[in-house]
């Protein structure tokens, strides 16, 4: 099959005659790729400040058709439209039950290996076909009136953007302030209009994803110095998503988060230390929350306020790369990682 490969810091290869995956254990399955999301989470690896094995494929957000199911896999079918979040999870294990799917006993993120090791971890999506553990519980059917672009949403950035919008609080007729644009941010911007909450402030360098932004429903969009401006958001706001996953960005989520308010960090974190002090926290009575989302849990929320119009899919003023083929994966991590104007997400078609 053709593949994406990881090589190292800054060397992602295009393969395009790598082994097919098997079935490793009867609750797999396998998927035929439709369309693979390119994450800003990819880049960490890319950009050398996570760790991955050499060699793996890289990505975690799938949508596809089931193409082979194990043994003791009961309820998905082959031929199913499926989307696959970026972890797995067992739907067995203490944590499973308490809704914290992210962090399953038994779970795994997609696309950071090694290869070749289906028990120690696993291969990504950016490929023809990808093998699935504990596909019962990982594997999500897709509503047939969902297009491609908001199935790929739905596997991590728009799940991940509600959950981060809901652990700020949100306050209706009360300021949110969503830091950082790339995809998440902005499903941030846009799940924020379908809480109530008024102004929606969305904040970032870059005038092009401020203009996504506005497109998406923000009320106000902001460049970072101007945010600190005396007047604009004077005593700050109750709710604030960092979506940006910078030391600065923290910082200024921090700073922008109102006595008595909470600061939700949704952006992987790299970094050794807050981007603030306990003395500095300890004095403005916030409630800060950091981790993953459990995207098994929020799905369920996210598509019944797209069915019911609560909520706008993002997906078009998202995934503004949507159909880009495999073989263009090397300049495609390239251009992202550089922030090229105009490429918020690209989504790979194998
Ligand atoms: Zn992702
Ligand atoms: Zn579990």
């Amino acid at each position: 099959m053709q593949a994406l490969v990881f090589d190292g810091p800054g060397r992602i290869r295009y393969e395009p005659q790598r082994r097919d995956p098997d079935l490793c254990a009867p609750t797999d399955a396998i998927v035929e790729v439709e369309v693979a999301g390119l994450c800003g989470s990819d880049l960490h690896p890319y950009l050398g400040r996570e760790p991955a094995a050499a060699g793996v494929v890289p990505g975690h957000e799938v949508v596809g058709r089931v193409l082979a199911v194990g043994t003791e896999v009961a309820e998905r079918r082959v031929g199913e439209r499926v989307l696959v979040p970026f972890s797995t999870s067992c739907g067995r294990c203490a944590r499973c039950a308490a809704g914290l799917t992210a962090r399953c006993e038994r779970g795994a993120l997609f696309g950071y290996g090694p290869p070749d090791d289906p028990a120690a971890g696993l291969d990504g999506g950016q490929a023809e076909r990808l093998r699935v553990p504990w596909a019962d519980a990982s594997l999500r059917l897709v509503p047939a009136w969902m297009d491609d672009p908001t199935a790929l949403l739905c596997s991590d950035n728009l799940p991940t953007a509600w959950e981060a919008v809901a652990r700020a609080d949100p306050r209706p007729g009360r300021a949110l302030v969503v830091v950082g644009l790339g995809a998440v941010g902005l499903c941030a911007v846009a799940v924020a209009r379908a809480h109530q909450v008024e102004p929606v402030v969305a904040i970032d360098p870059v005038p092009d994803r401020r203009a996504r932004a506005v497109a998406l429903g923000a009320d106000l969009a902001l460049a970072p110095e101007d945010a600190l401006a005396a007047g604009v958001l004077d005593g700050g706001a109750p709710a604030v998503v960092e979506a940006s996953g910078s030391a600065d960005g923290q910082r200024l989520a921090f700073r922008l988060t109102e006595p008595g308010g909470s600061c939700s960090v949704i952006a992987v974190q790299t970094d050794e230390r807050f981007a603030f002090s306990p003395t500095e926290a300890y004095d403005r009575n916030l409630t800060l929350r950091f981790g993953r989302a459990n995207v098994l849990v929020t799905l369920p929320l996210v598509v019944t306020a797209l069915a019911d119009g609560r909520l706008r899919s993002p997906a078009e003023v998202c995934v503004t790369h949507p159909d880009v083929a495999l073989r263009d994966g090397p300049e495609a991590y390239a251009r992202f990682a550089a922030r090229e104007p105009g490429l918020v997400k690209v989504a790979f078609r194998p």
